[in-house]
Parts: C-alpha cells; sequence; structure tokens
C-alpha cells in the first residue's frame, strides 16, 4: 500500500495558531517528522502507535540534512505510513517545504500542503505590528536575512532600501549590523523604525523596537538571539497600541506543573491561552508491572468473562500489549460489554479497533458504578485491569463477581530533577502548582531535603485543602488556596494574584 505525505505548517509558535486541517493530520499521522520551530506540545496529539522524529536544525548545525530528510519522507510513505511532516510557520516560507514537495513528486508519493500562518505575520501580530496599515504601509516584502557566504551579494540593497512597504527579515540576527548598514549605505533613513520581536507568539516573546541606526547596539545590548524577526518600516510605531499579546495576564510567568503528563493536558492549555509559560515537571510516572502472571492467566480466560472495565488510557495500552504478547488481538473481546471512564481513554480503546459500550459522562469511579450497575447480573464476571493505588469503589460497590488484577504502579517521576534545580537555582519559578497531596510528597523526594529551603521564597499554589496539608507537613507555606478543588481555581488564582500586581 502506497502511503501519503501531509506537508503541514505548526504556525510561529502559540499551539492554537495551527490549522484544523494541520491537527487532523497530526492526529492521524503514522509517523510525525517535524522541527525545531514547532511547539513540541503538538506531540501529545499524536496517536499512541505514532513513531515520532525529530529533525531540527538550527543555523549552525543539522540534525539530519536536508537530503536525509527528503529520503526519510519517502522511505516512510514507501513503506505505507501516513508521513505528517510538521514544519514551523508555513511550510512554503523560507522552510525548503518546496524542495521537499519537489522530492516527493519525483519519487511518484502521493502528498498535500497544508499552509500555515508564516512567523512572518502571525509573529508581527503578536508582537503588536500589523504587517500592512493604510497611513504607514501599503506592501511588504518578506525577504531572508541568512546570507551564504556571509555575502550581501545575493541581494538587491538598493532596491530593498527605495521599497516603501514593510521589510521583514527572517533569519536575520547573526546579520543584523549587515543588514542595517547596507539599507542605510543605499538611502534608506537612519531613523527608520526597526522592531526585533524574538520568540514570537510564545510567553517567552520578546519585542525591542529602535530605528535603522540604532539597533545594532540594542540587539547586542539586550543580546537578542534567534529565532527573531526583524521588521523595518513605519508600521513598527504602532507597537506601543496594539501590543495585545504581552497584556495577557499570565503574560511570561513560569508556572510548574506538577500533574503527570498523562493528565496535565487541560491544565497546560488553560496557562498557555493566558499567555503563561508552562513547565512539565511531572512527580509521577507509571510502570508496568514485569511478567504479569497474572495478567495473562485472565486473558487466556477471557471467555469466561461478561464485562472488562478500562479506567484509564494506561491501562488499555497495558491490556492490548499484553494480548499481544499471548498471541491474541482485538477479536478475543468481541464478546465483552466494554467500560471505560474518560473520553481520551475511549479514543485510544478506539484506535484498537473497539467502541466502548458504556462510558459514563462525568469521568469518575462513581458514575461508571451508575451506570453499569444496573446492567450487570450477580452470576457476571467482571474483569479490571487497573493501577496499584486506585481507590475501591469498583469492588465495593459492584454486584457480580470482580476480578481486579494490578497491571500497572505509579511511582515518583524525576526525569525533570535537573531542570527543577536549574529553575530552582537562577530563581525563574514564579508560581509551583500542586493538584495532589501525593504530587506534594513525590516532589520533595525529588527535591531533596537539603534542597527545601530554596522553596520558602517560591509561590505555591494548592487546589484543595487535603494537599494543602501535605505542603504543610512539608514546612513550606502556601501562597493560595484555590476556591474550589478545580484546575481552573488554581489557574483563577494565579490570575488574580497577576491582576492584583500589575494595579500596584
Ligand atoms: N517557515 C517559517 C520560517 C522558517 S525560517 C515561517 O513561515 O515562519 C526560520 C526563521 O523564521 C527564524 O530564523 C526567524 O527569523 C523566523 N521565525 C520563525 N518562528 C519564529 C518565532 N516564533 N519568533 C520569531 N521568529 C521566528
Amino acid at each position: 500500500m502506497q502511503g501519503k505525505v501531509y506537508l503541514v505548517g505548526g504556525g510561529p509558535g502559540d499551539y492554537q495558531l495551527m490549522t484544523l486541517k494541520g491537527l487532523a493530520c497530526i492526529r492521524q499521522a503514522d509517523v510525525l517528522i517535524y522541527d525545531r520551530l514547532v511547539n513540541p506540545y503538538y506531540l501529545k496529539e499524536v496517536k499512541l502507535t505514532c513513531e515520532t522524529i525529530y529533525v531540527g536544525k538550527d543555523a549552525t548545525h543539522h540534525t539530519l540534512p536536508q537530503d536525509k530528510i527528503n529520503e526519510l519522507l519517502v522511505t516512510k510513505a514507501q513503506a505505507g505510513k501516513i508521513v505528517t511532516r510538521l514544519k514551523g510557520g508555513d511550510p512554503y516560507v523560507f522552510g525548503r517545504g518546496g524542495e521537499e514537495a519537489e522530492f516527493l513528486y519525483d519519487h511518484h508519493v502521493p502528498f498535500e500542503v497544508v499552509p500555515g500562518i508564516t512567523s512572518a505575520i502571525g509573529g508581527l501580530c503578536y508582537g503588536g505590528i500589523p504587517i500592512t496599515h493604510r497611513d504607514y504601509a501599503s506592501s511588504f516584502h518578506v525577504v531572508t536575512g541568512h546570507l551564504q557566504d556571509d555575502s550581501l551579494d545575493q541581494l538587491d540593497w538598493r532596491g530593498l532600501a527605495r521599497l516603501s512597504g514593510t521589510l521583514v527579515f527572517l533569519m536575520g540576527v547573526k546579520n543584523l549590523a549587515k543588514i542595517s548598514a547596507a539599507l542605510i549605505r543605499e538611502g534608506m533613513p537612519k531613523d527608520t523604525p526597526v522592531g526585533l520581536i524574538s520568540q514570537a507568539t510564545t510567553p517567552t516573546q520578546q519585542v525591542l523596537t529602535s530605528t535603522l541606526a540604532a539597533v545594532k547596539e540594542l540587539a547586542l545590548k539586550e543580546a537578542v538571539k534567534p529565532p527573531t524577526l526583524i521588521v523595518i518600516g513605519n508600521v513598527v510605531l504602532l507597537q506601543n497600541k496594539l501590543n495585545f499579546f504581552e497584556q495577557k495576564p499570565l503574560y511570561g510567568k513560569n508556572i510548574v506543573v506538577t500533574r503527570a503528563s498523562s493528565q496535565n493536558k487541560k491544565m497546560i492549555e488553560k496557562i498557555m491561552d493566558l499567555g503563561g509559560n508552562p513547565i512539565e515537571i511531572p512527580t509521577i510516572k507509571i510502570e508496568k508491572i514485569p511478567n504479569n502472571l497474572e495478567l495473562q492467566q485472565e486473558i487466556k480466560e477471557l471467555n469466561k468473562y461478561q464485562y472488562l472495565i478500562l479506567t484509564s488510557t494506561n491501562a488499555v495500552k497495558i491490556f492490548f500489549e499484553a494480548l499481544a504478547k499471548t498471541g491474541l488481538d482485538s477479536r478475543a473481546l468481541a464478546h465483552l460489554k466494554i467500560a471505560t471512564i474518560g473520553s481520551k481513554t475511549a479514543q485510544v480503546l478506539s484506535e484498537k479497533g473497539i467502541k466502548a459500550d458504556l462510558i459514563p459522562t462525568d469521568y469518575t469511579l462513581e458514575a461508571l458504578v451508575a451506570l453499569i450497575k444496573p446492567f450487570i447480573k450477580p452470576s457476571d464476571r467482571v474483569l479490571i485491569p487497573k493501577a496499584d493505588k486506585t481507590r475501591t469503589v469498583l469492588v465495593e460497590t459492584l454486584p457480580g463477581n470482580i476480578k481486579e488484577v494490578v497491571i500497572y504502579r505509579t511511582i515518583v517521576d524525576d526525569r525533570q530533577k535537573a531542570l527543577l534545580l536549574q529553575l530552582l537555582n537562577e530563581d525563574r519559578i514564579d508560581y509551583l502548582t500542586f493538584s495532589s497531596a501525593s504530587a506534594v510528597q513525590n516532589f520533595m523526594k525529588i527535591l531533596g531535603q537539603e534542597q527545601v529551603a530554596k522553596l520558602n521564597e517560591t509561590k505555591i499554589i494548592s487546589i484543595g485543602s487535603m494537599t494543602t496539608q501535605a505542603v504543610l507537613t512539608a514546612h513550606l507555606k502556601v501562597y493560595q488556596e484555590a476556591e474550589t478543588a478545580t484546575i481552573d481555581a488554581m489557574i483563577e488564582a494565579i490570575e488574580k494574584d497577576q491582576i492584583g500586581d500589575k494595579r500596584c
């Protein structure tokens, strides 16, 4: 079977600046090949079975040379895969997307191109600069600032200096001094406004404004680094009025999220929507029980069961791995009624070709019991593959013969310890959030007793009384407890604090 390649523009950085079509391509990909400037958050959208390959490049070295990327696209598609090639901004704006598409054409690989919001326009917009304006610029020109062999010859500087529209240079920070000098030499006024927008549309966005004559000094002083957009023209004068992004309530704030990666999506998205920078330091991860003989035994006897309850995406994944290991597939479940909790669990199950029969609207064990209890007969056998430390509601309240099998356990996740220590040492954490007592306890284990003093000045936000208690037990202060025990209320507490800060 012939596969297909989608060349997708991933937008300038803000994860919501992606087209619906682009997101659909990410979700259906068998292979996702992505670049450095792409928001890594999109990786959370791929199928469990999707292979993700980073081929990022930066200005000085290529992780994978362009010809190897081209070959990779062809090889994967020829193996029958749906390949999504995700590139920053728009694939055809200095992204070498044109070359990749040509290569696919030459190798008879079917492809589609999904345009993206280019940083040249979207990045300026978030920086507070409209690329055109009736009073200031009636055209715009997007120019590469990456000068081959550092030579100025490849561009018509005289022509550029005479244009009255907005000039936007991409990949130009390294050559900023040369660019400004060449334009001045060719007659562009020295006081022409210039804007520098770094990390545009992300919570670490930085905008500087200057003039053609002075911008070089400013960039040196502020140590401006790529990725940066250089904007030249009178539209830059509007920046102080139109700079909406930096007015967002959590703009630029570093907020540590300690929930497990499988459960932090909603919180991270809320923080990003408000302009904040969520930093994932999960404290809990899951570990599969190795050589699980008990599970294998129950799988062999599946025909004796009438119900299967899968309460998490992890449970689905591990259960199906065990099924495959026993030489079986989804057909072995054909006679069972299957119940799940949460739409994500149902979605992962559907990727295995199975539609859940029973899904409660609330994502709680109690709601699941209420939904399935009327169906289960006392003689029915119910299999529940589960995590080690879960509540006992199901086994206590369901009728029938219930068999729980522990298939994974939750353990301390210390993979981000180095990042955590670095953030603390550099004093870069604005808020530290905890949404469970176990997250607090694990966090303290990761940090180590000798480091705890570093948290004395950190603003700790707790979701509720049990979590607060755990923070106090660790001899730390809670800065704010959420009004209700929800993620929304935690974020609101931070938002209110920021609004308060800004008023002062
Ligand atoms: N295809 C991309 C551009 C790739 S060239 C697009 O359409 O946006 C890479 C250059 O784009 C960087 O050197 C920088 O000048 C610019 N760029 C991309 N994303 C950026 C961002 N978030 N902030 C500032 N500049 C960015």
